[in-house]
């Protein structure tokens, strides 16, 4: 491998090298086989090689990879108002990762304080939170430990406990100009939301006028069984903002906005080169597509409930302590703290997943998986469980 030599190390990388995958597996340059329960960190929900995308992006590419945002073009157009529709039926900004939605929704918070709240500038995020490693979106990433070779962080975000109403009460004050969370933390550790403290955050926006930001850049897009998180939760935040499994693969990301929220940016405020370019859009046309065509949400709700009957089977064999997440987005907490061990077990016996804390396992799948790969995923847990000890 080449890596040691011409890769910068940000990664604990592990010695293995993909060359190929179809589906919910990968192979890698040994010819072995893995069930890909990580999907790329949430991202290749269809599938390895997905068909259908590769023959809308072969021929976008073949009509027109690019021409800048100085001018429109017709994929752009058509994702946006797709994304509109299943979302909060504003308007859209395209970007091309999580971080740069996220940094484009940071801009849009602050503009609206400096608008509507006399240059109020503060965002509110939680503890354990992920944003991005982008400068801002690190310093709205209320993770200490990410953040401490880069300080000073930019100014401007104010910590609180995750699903703690009171923590979200005492922090407001006349510099804040929006809330930032996510509904369920993933790279936290999958630490869901309660529904009654979302809908009093949002009752808290409301009154005080502040912005209210959903980062679905890990729950959106059927990760939950619902396009975004936010219909699971039952609220509607002025803006979300998504990214990893929108075009399954291919890099992009999109802030979207009520409409109300979604004038505040004018032009020259904000801007991507290659955001929202004609390839990366017919891919992640497709992608929404192929989820609509083939009933992928239901899938994710039946195949999500079974899996936690399955991981409940772990449980009862007193195996692990807990499940947590939404549809296929899910963890296990593991009696020790071993998730490292296991997880290069399981990898070993031809499993991907990762462990997220010390004492906890994730799972990423693909949405398109059944019965079956879950079966083959758990006899694969359970017995690396067992051989690394409880
Ligand atoms: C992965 C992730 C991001 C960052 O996305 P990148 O594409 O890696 O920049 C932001 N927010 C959440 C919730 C994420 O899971």
């Amino acid at each position: 491998m080449l890596d040691n030599e011409f890769i910068m190390k940000t990664y604990g990388r592990l010695p293995v090298t993909f060359i190929k995958g179809s589906g919910a597996y990968l192979f890698d340059v040994n010819g072995k086989k893995y069930l890909d329960f990580l999907s790329g960190l949430g991202v290749t929900g269809l599938g390895h090689s997905n068909q259908g995308i590769a023959e809308a992006v072969c021929k976008q590419m073949n009509q027109l990879v690019h021409v800048s945002n100085l001018y429109s073009t017709e994929p752009q157009q058509i994702l946006a108002k797709k994304l509109s529709e299943i979302s909060l039926g504003g308007k859209v900004f395209f970007a091309n990762s999580g971080a740069e939605a996220n940094e484009a929704a940071i801009k849009l918070a602050r503009k609206h304080g400096k608008l509507k709240l006399n240059g109020a500038y503060e965002i509110i995020t939680a503890l354990n939170s992920f944003h991005g490693r982008t400068l801002a979106t690190l310093a709205a990433t209320a993770q200490p430990e990410k953040q401490k070779s880069f300080l000073p962080m930019p100014e401007g975000f104010k910590y609180v406990d995750f699903n703690d109403i009171s923590a979200i009460k005492k922090a407001l004050n006349k510099n804040t100009c929006a809330i930032m969370l996510e509904t369920i933390q993933g790279e936290g550790g999958i630490n869901v939301a309660d529904v009654e403290y979302l809908a009093e955050v949002k009752e808290i926006c409301t009154q005080n006028g502040v912005l209210f930001i959903i980062d679905e850049v890990q729950t959106g897009i059927g990760r939950t069984g619902e396009w975004f998180s936010i219909k699971h939760f039952g609220i509607k935040p002025n803006a979300i903002t998504t990214a990893k499994g929108l075009a399954n693969g291919l890099p992009i990301g999109a802030l979207i906005a009520d409409e109300n929220t979604s004038t505040i940016f004018e032009p020259g405020d904000h801007a991507s080169t290659f955001g929202g370019g004609p390839v990366i859009c017919a891919a992640a046309i497709k992608t929404l597509e192929q989820i609509e065509s083939n009933a992928i949400l239901e899938n994710v709700k039946k195949t999500g409930t079974y899996f936690d009957k399955k991981l409940n089977g772990l449980i009862e064999k007193k195996l692990a302590k807990s499940i947590k997440g939404v549809g296929l987005m899910k963890a296990l907490t593991l009696a020790k703290e071993n998730a490292a061990d296991i997880m290069q077990n399981c990898m070993e016996n031809g499993l991907l997943l990762n462990n997220v804390k010390s004492d906890t396992l994730r799972f990423l799948p693909p949405l398109i998986i059944g019965e079956q790969e879950v079966d083959l995923a758990v006899d694969i847990i359970e017995t690396s469980i067992k051989k690394e000890g409880l």
